[in-house]
């Protein structure tokens, strides 16, 4: 497989690992987000409104109060009574101990005139029959004026009530102090920057405003009046500065004034600003979370990926090396079996040949000579290398026939030997020295020879090669031993002094395909099938190591008596 054909694998599991949790986190996150900052922005909305109300209801009881004090006095004593100056002061003070928001107080006739004063100007006798509010309050029985200068050329208001006696109609009228109307109206605290300020139909400031602007003067801030049948208007703008401001406005009674109550758009909204960085990080560590497990699933899906498909070309080698080693040995075997025809037939010419020889010489037909002699060394040369050539050939068939096992007792302390004998050549040429410990109570074992010879063949090659490994040709030591464990089991033990297993290698050496040896001189099947064909006999077979030292193989193998 490419990189190439990986990299696209790569890329497409990652995009569908991203893609298909971060979709619906992205749209649920924003599904949130939407509902969430809406509904802070309704409950922030809703609690000013709230503040508006509390704030209209209680400028509206102040200045209903003050008309009331203001009836009661008309209520309680006559015109004349009023029109004394003791009797005036007398009033005002009583007036004054409920509110201290009076500043003066006068009685006016019919025509205007301030027949009665007591405050701090000398407005007595001063002719009000032209003024707005005096014409206003004949007409309508009370009235709240607007800020004006008036004949004191000091901003204030008035409040005025007119009473109907039996010969005349007479006016008393109060001025509220500025400044106790100022703070009460001011008196709203929301946020940093929340303000509340009075104007009227006119949009002239009837309170001082926190941000700026005075008694009188008209702000250039376009402002949004309620319309009809709404109680509040609430909008956002812009004012001179350049500043946002969330602003909320409603009239008080009569129309007459308009409260607004406004607070700079960030500062009322700063629980949204925070809600909203919340969920922005939310939405970064998820995302982060995602693209990251995406990452890290990935590269081990893909290096799994590579593995197993270097493994699966590795297991494609091996079934061919395989394959070709069992037409091998099926050729070896017809081979063998061809060769062996012919061999039998010069066995047979040969014994005839031998025999006529020892008549014709036993007969005398044949003198003694030199000649003779050599002829019939020549003819037992030719027998004892047709008996090695049947050997072999013999050999041959029985490794072809290998295949089918044939079970019966095994007396390894015969068998062994024969097996060691195998790779005495090897040993000795890798200056190995190989000892055995036979015991004599070696019971036999039951299974087929071919299989536990090719398991103590496997077991003998490896030690040689870890011994050549280690030693290179001198000093190696190969110790084959055998015995009876116990009263139902054998024992074989093969110990060499080649270069050890580290121990995480020791965990998979009976693993099929695990070797450590270079390509094309190792399958990494010999362990795992001898660990198979001991199984199968009933056996075990465990393997101890120490690196650099040795290792030794341990087969245990029920005892066939
Ligand atoms: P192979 O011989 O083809 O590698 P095996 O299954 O016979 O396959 O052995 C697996 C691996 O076990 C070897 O590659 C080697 O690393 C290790 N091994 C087996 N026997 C020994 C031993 N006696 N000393 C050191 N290592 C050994």
């Amino acid at each position: 497989m490419t990189e190439a054909y990986y990299k696209s694998i790569r890329k497409n599991i990652l995009l569908s690992m991203i893609l298909v949790p971060a979709i619906p986190f992205i749209i649920s996150l924003g599904i949130g987000y939407y509902y969430f900052t809406a509904s802070l922005e309704n409950s922030t909305i809703a609690t000013m409104k709230r503040i508006v109300e509390d704030h209209r209801h209680m400028i509206e009881s102040f200045l209903t109060e003050r008309t009331d004090d203001l009836e009661f006095i008309l209520q309680s004593y006559t015109y004349e009574q009023l029109s004394r100056p003791d009797t005036l002061t007398r009033v005002f003070e009583n007036l004054q101990a409920r509110s201290a928001a009076f500043v003066d107080l006068g009685i006016f006739d019919q025509q205007g005139r301030h027949v009665a004063y007591h405050g701090p100007y000398a407005l007595e006798w001063k002719v009000y029959r032209d003024e707005i509010w005096f014409r206003e309050v004949m007409k309508q029985g009370y009235y709240i004026s607007d800020i004006f200068l008036g004949y004191r050329k000091v901003p204030h208001f008035v409040i005025a009530v007119t009473r109907q006696g039996n010969d005349r109609k007479w006016v008393i009228r109060a001025t509220i102090d500025t400044q106790i109307f100022n703070a009460l109206v001011e008196a709203v605290r929301i946020g940093r920057t929340g303000e509340a300020y009075l104007l009227n139909a006119e949009g002239v400031l009837q309170t001082r405003r926190r941000s700026g602007g005075d008694l009188m003067e008209k702000p250039a801030d376009l402002i949004e009046y309620p319309r009809s049948g709404e109680k509040n208007r609430t909008f956002i703008r812009n004012d001179t500065s350049g500043e946002a401001y969330l602003c909320i406005t409603t009239w008080l009674r009569d129309k007459k004034w308009l409260l607004v109550v406004r607070q700079e758009k960030a500062d009322a909204f700063n629980a949204l600003r925070s809600a909203i960085y919340g969920i922005l990080l939310i939405w970064l560590i998820g995302l982060g979370v995602i693209v990251g497990v995406a990452f890290y699933v990935t590269s081990r899906i893909v290096s799994r990926m590579k593995e197993m498909d270097s493994e699966k070309e590795q297991l494609g080698q091996q079934l061919i090396r395989a394959q070709r080693l069992a037409e091998l040995g099926e050729m070896a075997a017809g081979f063998a079996h061809e060769i062996n025809n012919p061999l039998q037939i010069i066995k047979s010419e040969q014994t005839l040949i031998s025999m006529n020889f020892s008549e014709l010489r036993d007969g005398g037909e044949l003198k003694p000579s030199d000649t003779l002699a050599e002829l019939a060394d020549s003819m037992a040369q030719i027998d004892l290398q047709i008996e090695r050539c049947a050997g072999i050939t013999q050999a041959i068939l029985r490794f072809g026939r290998q295949s089918e096992p044939k079970l019966q007792d095994v007396d390894l302390r015969a068998f062994i030997p024969q097996v060691m004998d195998m790779v005495a050549k090897k040993a000795s040429v890798s200056g190995i020295a190989v000892t055995r410990k036979i015991a004599e109570d070696t019971p036999p074992v039951h299974g087929d020879p071919g299989q536990l010879q090719q398991v103590l063949l496997n077991l003998f090659n490896n030690a040689m090669d870890a011994i050549i490994s280690k030693n290179g040709s001198s000093g190696g030591r190969l110790h084959i031993s055998s015995g009876r464990k116990n009263d139902c089991n054998v024992e074989i033990q093969i110990r060499d002094n080649g270069c050890g297993i580290n121990p995480e290698d020791l965990k998979k050496v009976f693993s099929p395909f695990f070797t450590t040896k270079p390509v094309g001189k190792g399958t990494g099947l010999g362990l795992s099938v001898c660990y198979g064909i001991i199984d199968k006999m009933g056996g075990e077979m465990a393997a101890s190591s120490e690196e650099g030292q040795g290792t030794v193989f341990t087969i245990h193998l029920p005892a066939a008596v």
